[in-house]
């Protein structure tokens, strides 16, 4: 809902998903939540598959955009992401109809019907200071954000000492999301 509020996005769009999973038996049956989102792999497939250019990775954090002056709405990066991390919206239609409330007609102009959209990293929100939404929300901190060239930083530190997985590491496209376990 963070992300949300945050990026405005439309109806049937989530940046961020979060699946549950029941695990165990009773009486030691729990729930599992995943929050999933794009990954901003390092081996991205959604970015050669672009005719134009439009995705492509920032070069001071190496975070996965979109141009959204440069997508065309071709759907191409919408078929090649494996996580299904992105969608087309191609419409700007609010929660009530054509109507837009007034919350819409500030928070739809962060994005453009009909090009391609998915989780940013709140690059808006980092370029101030500030973590991005959903991090900032976490009541449990259970999301972390930083850097992980820096063996310094609390994000290398925990990947190093807890077990972990990113998210079908199988496919080869290096996800910059990890899991801790
Ligand atoms: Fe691209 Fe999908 Fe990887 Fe995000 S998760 S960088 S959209 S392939």
């Amino acid at each position: 809902m963070a992300c949300k509020a945050e990026n405005g996005t439309p109806p049937g769009v989530f940046w961020t998903r979060v699946v549950e999973k029941e695990e165990g038996r009773y009486p030691f049956a729990y729930t599992v939540f995943m929050p999933l989102r794009c990954n901003h792999c390092s081996d991205a497939p959604c970015i050669p598959v672009c005719p134009t250019g439009a995705t492509y990775v920032r070069e001071q954090d190496n975070i996965v955009l979109v141009d959204q002056e440069k997508c065309v709405g071709c759907h191409a990066c919408v078929v090649a992401c494996p996580y299904e991390s992105r969608s087309l919206p191609d419409s700007g239609r609010g929660y009530y109809g054509q109507h837009k409330t007034p919350y819409e007609e500030v928070a739809f102009k962060k994005w453009q019907p009909g090009t391609a959209q998915k989780c940013t990293l709140c690059v808006h929100r980092l370029d101030r200071g500030l973590k991005p939404a959903c991090v900032e929300t976490c009541p449990t901190q259970a999301l972390m954000i930083g850097d992980r060239n820096d063996p310094d930083s609390a994000i290398s530190k925990a990947i190093a000492k807890r077990p972990n997985f990113q998210p079908h590491a199988d496919l080869g496209t290096d996800p910059n999301v990890f899991y801790l376990t």
